[in-house]
């Protein structure tokens, strides 16, 4: 399989690259994407055939489908990480929670999010392309919460990849910060900001824009990547669960084989929910896929109205905060598989200068072909909390959003696949005062009052952090950011 370009060559790139190179440098001409040429066809044979298959040979199936430039043993390796998952013949459970609403547990990983689902295989992939290549990488993240804790557990002493993530110190959970400053590794480097998730952010796009940082890491041989979302390899494992979701409906009698579905995501940086656009082409029995924002809900407008409208607007932070995103990356190669590298890179240019851009009538129809979407407030949202608890289910802030898309998004009455991103551990404080009206607990009380309330226990993977010796001490200014990655390179 072929990769090109979502906003067309600008005749310093080479036209098209493989799985491998689209991994290592991830952004092409004119700050693009690379996508899929073709994405493949399973075909209804292909799910009769994996309808006995357990997750690991599902996704090999699919890999092999795509025809990716990777090794089988590296593959195979990589994907050996799910035996790591709660359960390893079944590493994402998908719970009937009423009737029609099904929801496909996506954090049973070591970090409890739903970052795990890719990360973990994408480092040992990326780790294995950069021995076969000599090459050193330096893997940049910027953190709200969980990318960072998911790509140091994925790369921590992997050999050729060292990783060093900036967080907002005061600006993460307790939990979330407890796993990043508690990996003890001498491959990677963990730096608290003085300041908020943009500062963070901002110095992350700065380095990776830098020419003279680019420079000094040249000279000590060591070449630069990313480990967000606009990498296909990432991607790629997001399209899986998808698949494995739907079988796994049919497998508990909820649907027939061919029935259509709807997939309720909930999004921000849009690569969960491209994950199952690209299982709907490849021919998955999908009736429409609903987007799921929280206040920040740039997503909602476009799907609704064809307007993306960036002006006068800044980031609210919500109880949802991984999906805090203004520019969600990941829709570009949703428009450019629509309208075309020539439409996208018009659209991006304008959304970059202007800071809005307008799809035509045309095309938001053939958006809306495929996507429906709603937004739902913190208060909604503790609200769904709330409700489903009641109703025997304990879900995250995250998830909660999808219940609103559930309710207002739906033409007919199918069966529907909510995501869930996160477990109930990693956004504790938010969650018992949804359940019981507590205010301001710290997440180790709060963890407590509703493993109570539930009559569950905190995972001993949760629990342990607040005792593990802090590895990672540093908290600096951000004008000191380089330096200390240099210091620690
Ligand atoms: C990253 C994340 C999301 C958003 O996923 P995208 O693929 O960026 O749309 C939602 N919920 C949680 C808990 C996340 O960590």
């Amino acid at each position: 399989m072929n990769f090109i370009e979502t906003r067309g060559n600008d005749g310093q790139h080479p036209l098209m690259v493989s799985f491998s190179e689209a991994i290592l440098s991830p952004i092409a001409s004119f700050g693009g994407l690379y996508s899929p040429e073709a994405l493949p066809v399973l075909g209804g044979d292909f799910f009769a055939d994996h309808m006995d298959a357990d997750y690991k040979s599902l996704a090999r199936d699919i890999l092999a489908a795509f025809d990716v430039d990777i090794e089988q043993a590296v593959i195979d390796e990589a994907l050996a990480l799910y035996d790591r998952f709660d359960d390893p013949a079944n590493p994402v459970p998908v719970v009937k929670v009423r009737e029609d609403l099904y929801v496909s547990e996506l954090w049973h990983g070591p970090t409890r999010a739903f970052k795990d689902m890719a990360l973990q295989p994408f480092g040992t992939v990326l780790s294995s392309l950069a021995q076969q290549r000599g090459e050193e990488y330096l893997i940049l993240a910027a953190t709200s919460g969980d990318t960072g804790p998911a790509a140091l557990e994925t790369f921590k002493n992997r050999a050729n990849v060292r990783v060093a993530c900036m967080y907002p110190d005061g600006g993460t959970s307790d939990v979330q910060r407890l796993q990043m400053v508690t990996e003890d590794a001498a491959n990677l480097k963990v730096i608290g900001i003085k300041g908020d998730f943009d500062d963070a952010q901002s110095a992350l796009k700065r380095l990776l824009g830098s020419d003279t940082f680019r420079q000094k890491l040249r000279e000590k041989q060591i070449y630069l990547s990313a480990a967000n979302s606009v990498n296909f390899g990432r991607i790629i494992f997001q399209t899986i669960y998808h698949v494995h979701s739907y079988l796994e409906l049919v497998r508990q009698g909820a649907i027939a084989l061919g029935d259509k579905v709807y997939l309720d995501v909930p999004s921000g940086n849009f690569g969960n929910a491209l994950g199952g656009y690209y299982a709907m082409k490849m021919g998955l029995p999908v009736a429409k896929i609903l987007i799921a924002s929280n206040r920040n809900n740039v997503l909602t407008q476009l799907i609704n109205t064809g307007r993306y409208d960036l002006r006068n607007r800044d980031v609210v932070p919500t109880t949802s905060p991984a999906m805090d995103i203004l520019k969600s990356s990941n829709i570009e190669r949703v428009l450019f598989d629509l309208f075309g590298a020539e439409r996208t890179r018009a659209l991006m240019q304008q959304l970059d200068e202007e800071r809005h851009y307008e799809l035509s009538a045309d095309e938001l129809a053939r958006l809306q072909a495929i996507f429906a979407a709603d937004f739902c407030d913190d208060e909604e949202g503790k609200r769904y909390i709330k409700q489903t608890f009641a109703d025997g289910y304990l879900m995250d802030p995250h998830t909660a959003t999808c219940l609103k898309a559930y309710e207002n998004c739906r033409s007919e009455p199918l069966k529907t696949i909510v995501y869930s991103t996160a477990e109930w551990t990693k956004f504790s404080p938010v969650i018992a005062n949804a359940l019981t009206g507590e205010e301001g607990a710290s997440d180790i009380d709060a963890l407590k009052s509703i493993a109570a309330a539930a009559k569950i226990e905190i995972p001993a993977i949760i629990s342990g952090l607040f005792s593990k010796p802090i590895a990672q001490k540093s908290v600096i200014d951000k004008r000191d950011i380089e330096q200390a990655i240099l210091d620690f390179l």
